[in-house]
């Protein structure tokens, strides 16, 4: 972006999540910009607090994670739900949209997130299998525990494959809503990424006294169904078989790359869209921010990178010159009961 005095007069956001409500607030906070800004986004809720997505399994209500909605009512800002941006066209700096809608932009911000990922296995997508990212997953989840322990006349039976701190907090969610949960994990020890061995047997004895199971070096191979047609057992590489009425990845995500990738915008080889540390693409007018961004070669996914990105590009269009700092590594917080705190 050359030209930092005056401000651009139409930004449009691509995505309607936490990076894209944290850029508007802070680019809102200067009451003299003279900016207009759009946010399209496909999901049917306004931005929401995705990290305390695993409350609605044990029955928070989804209004409950909406976050400050009064950036929308600010006359420079319209918000559009329920509709995907499917096309950029760069030279005309316009994109279209599934309901056959065009949009114009003087710069254009990509805060499309990402998609949650399963395991590559014969029966991944077999009803009782889920992921958890949106509103409508957990609620997917809720009602599923609901009707199916009404059919089975029992508890459920969980499995959530993957033991990162998505996977520890849906499984203690479950525990919480009356589901036996086994966490199942590839690496030898929960939170690989954060815990050294001993951090990590800490946790899991706290998780087993609270009745979570923990199988860790295991690798699912297969998930069955029963005769109803949804998922009834995992089979492992050790040739071992769980039962299971339900399983929910939590295995990682994939950055929401496509559309810079099909307008051709430079996008990293495991995915994410290189930006630099003003999050600024390839395209000098397209920036992106959160986690469809790679920037230092890796991709953001946390809430307080994707915050800090936020609001780098929202001073950078206002005229200031900051940077992103680096990946926020440390880890505060109550994980399924277990105080955690990691630092470095
Ligand atoms: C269950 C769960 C628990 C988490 N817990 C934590 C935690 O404890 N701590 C933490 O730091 N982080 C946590 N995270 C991660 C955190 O939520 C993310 O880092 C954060 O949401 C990233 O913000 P974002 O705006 O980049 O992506 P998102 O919040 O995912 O927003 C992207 C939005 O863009 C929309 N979109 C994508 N493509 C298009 C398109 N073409 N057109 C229109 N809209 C589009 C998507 O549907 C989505 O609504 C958690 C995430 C999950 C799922």
């Amino acid at each position: 972006m050359k030209d930092t005095t005056s401000p651009p007069h139409e930004i449009l956001v691509v995505g309607a999540g936490m990076a894209a409500h944290r850029f508007v607030e802070r680019l809102l906070r200067d009451p003299g910009a003279a900016v207009r800004v759009t946010v399209i986004g496909d999901e049917g809720h306004g931005p929401y607090d995705r990290s305390a997505l695993v409350g609605v399994l044990t029955g928070r209500e989804v209004e409950d994670l909406q976050l400050d909605r009064t950036v929308f009512r600010d006359d420079r800002v319209r918000l559009i739900r329920d509709d995907r941006v499917l096309r950029i066209d760069r030279s005309a700096r316009v994109v279209r949209t599934r309901s056959r809608r065009s949009y114009s932009y003087d710069v254009l911000v990509l805060a499309t997130g990402s998609f949650a990922g399963r395991v590559a296995v014969s029966g991944a997508r077999l009803p009782g299998c889920f992921v958890l990212r949106t509103i409508e997953d957990a609620e997917s989840v809720r009602d599923f525990v609901d009707s199916r322990s009404r059919a089975l006349g029992r508890p459920l039976r969980g499995v959530v494959i993957g033991g990162g701190q998505h996977g520890i907090e849906t499984a203690a969610a479950l525990d919480d809503a009356g589901v036996g949960a086994t966490i199942v994990q590839y690496a030898d020890r929960l939170l690989p990424s954060l815990l050294d061995e001993a951090a990590a047997d800490v946790l899991r004895g706290a998780l087993e006294e609270r009745g979570i199971a923990v199988r860790t070096r295991t690798r699912t191979t297969r998930l069955d169904p029963d005769d109803s047609g949804a998922v009834t057992a995992l089979e492992f590489q050790d040739g071992t078989f769980q039962r299971a009425d339900l399983v929910v990845f939590t295995v990682g995500v994939r950055p929401r790359d496509e559309l810079a990738r099909n307008a051709g915008l430079d996008v990293h080889p495991q995915g994410g869209v290189i930006v630099d540390d003003h999050c600024t693409t390839s395209d000098p007018r397209i920036l992106a921010i959160g986690e469809a961004a790679c920037v230092d070669g890796r991709c953001v996914d946390a809430a307080a990178s994707a915050y800090a990105m936020a609001e780098v590009a929202a001073a950078r269009l206002l005229g200031g010159g900051e940077r992103f700092g680096g990946h926020r590594r440390d880890v505060h917080r109550t994980i399924a009961g277990v105080d955690l705190a990691c630092f470095g």
